[in-house]
């Protein structure tokens, strides 16, 4: 098998499971419990936390563990709640008869509506499903790219408001790999900062990124970049799925999307995942050693590919991560292509795993400019630790061999 889809999944590493094994039997404690064995996982849960934090260059009280960057995604956009939306139903509900809420029907509901769903929450619209879509519960605007994936820092500089509350880019695409100006994006948003001052006005403007795709290949620091609120995701590093974490600065107050027992400061309530944080310790500690070797051996491979493959358009051309290539074979249909590639044991990815699944067209690929052709014969194609140089030889080799055929079956060349 060549494995040439690590977008999508990363293989949990053997160093990471050993790390986490004993954390599953021996030191199965309760972190939360009284006696000296529980307080030592606690101790090493607490470790872990500031391993993670330390690799972003955060501490472990700024960051809350969540079940993934779905969750962590989600997580950040509660910032917004917690102050806005009550003034919001103000605005829009009044109290009827016996208190309960009913629609003002004054005339003044769609002004705020507007107003809301113009300014408070921007958001990149090549962002993942899981800031897309807690975003747009929140009547959020998107963020217009350029055709090479590239935020259009002027489409932001015109959608900021003095209504806008947060502003989320993600570090990394996570279906073309772009990596974002994120620094750029802060000192933008530091002059709208201190313009509102100027003003008088106190409201937040909070910069979020998601970093499930860059934690891998970029050497993050929360302060340089200048985000508020950070997501990682230990699935993508080698750690296991279902684990993530949120940076979260002091500029930013949560809400949290569950109740209960209090735990990580009553942010996301529930007993700990001991062995996954653990195990995301050791991936991040992992990710950062091997981060420029890593780096070094995907860029050459990415030009051994580019030279090699025949007939096809590069999409992601320049910004992005060094293990992410796209082509597409205008005229071919890359859900048959990757059955094909699957047949000789290749697996690569048509756009996001999660849109391909749905049978929908990219959003990505589509706000790149990309025609029906062109998306219709795309193929995500990223490295890993599971690969070495004669698999993605062989992989060009397979890969140029099938389309080939192709072109010849449907009559193309
Ligand atoms: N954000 C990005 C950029 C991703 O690539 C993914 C997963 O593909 C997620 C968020 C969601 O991660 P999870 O499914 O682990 O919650």
């Amino acid at each position: 098998m060549i494995y040439l889809d690590h977008a999508a999944a990363t293989p949990v590493s053997d160093k990471v499971l050993e790390a986490m094994k004993p954390y599953f039997d021996v030191e199965f404690f309760n972190p939360s419990a009284a006696y000296l064995p529980a307080k030592k996982v606690a101790a090493d849960y607490e470790a872990a936390k500031g391993v993670i934090a330390h690799t972003v260059g955060a501490k472990a009280s700024d960051i809350v563990i969540t079940a993934g960057a779905t969750e962590a995604n989600n997580l950040a956009f509660t910032a917004i709640s917690a102050r806005r939306l009550p003034s919001f139903e103000e605005h829009i509900f009044r109290r009827g008869k016996y208190g309960a809420t009913e629609p003002r029907n004054d005339g003044r509901e769609g002004a705020f509506r507007e107003r809301w769903a113009t300014s408070c929450v921007l958001y990149l619209e090549t962002e993942h499903e899981s800031v897309r879509a807690v975003a747009e519960s929140y009547g959020g605007v998107a963020i217009k790219v350029l055709s090479n994936g590239m935020i259009d820092l002027e489409d932001l500089k015109a959608k900021i408001t003095d209504e806008t509350q947060m502003i989320s880019v993600s570090l990394a695409n996570n279906e073309l790999g772009t990596i974002q100006p994120l620094a750029e994006i802060a000192a933008i948003i530091r002059d709208v900062k201190i313009d509102r001052m100027k003003r008088g006005i106190k409201s937040q403007l909070l910069l979020h990124s998601d970093a499930s795709q860059a934690l891998n290949l970029l050497d993050i620091n929360v302060a340089r970049l200048g985000v508020d609120l950070l997501t990682l995701n230990a699935a993508k590093v080698y750690g296991p799925k279902g684990v993530g974490a949120l940076y979260v600065s002091h500029n930013a107050r949560l809400k949290p999307l569950t109740l209960g027992g209090g735990q990580e400061k009553g942010l996301r309530s529930g007993t700990e995942n001991v062995p996954g944080v653990i195990g995301f310790a050791k991936a991040v500690e992992l990710a950062k050693e091997h981060l420029n070797g890593n780096r070094k051996k995907y860029a050459s491979w990415r030009k051994i590919l580019i030279s090699k493959l025949k007939d096809y358009e590069l999409i992601n051309k320049k910004h992005c991560l060094d293990n992410f290539v796209v082509v597409s074979f205008p005229g071919l249909d890359a859900e048959r292509l990757i059955f094909l590639l699957e047949e000789k044991g290749v697996y690569v990815a048509t756009g996001a795993a999660c849109a391909a699944s749905k049978g929908e067209k990219s959003h990505v690929l589509r706000a790149i400019g990309l025609s029906d052709e062109l998306i219709n014969g795309s193929l995500r194609v990223t490295f890993g630790e599971t690969n070495d140089e004669g698999q993605i030889i062989k992989a060009t080799r397979i890969i140029n061999e099938i389309i080939k055929n192709e072109r010849l079956r449907i009559g193309m060349n």
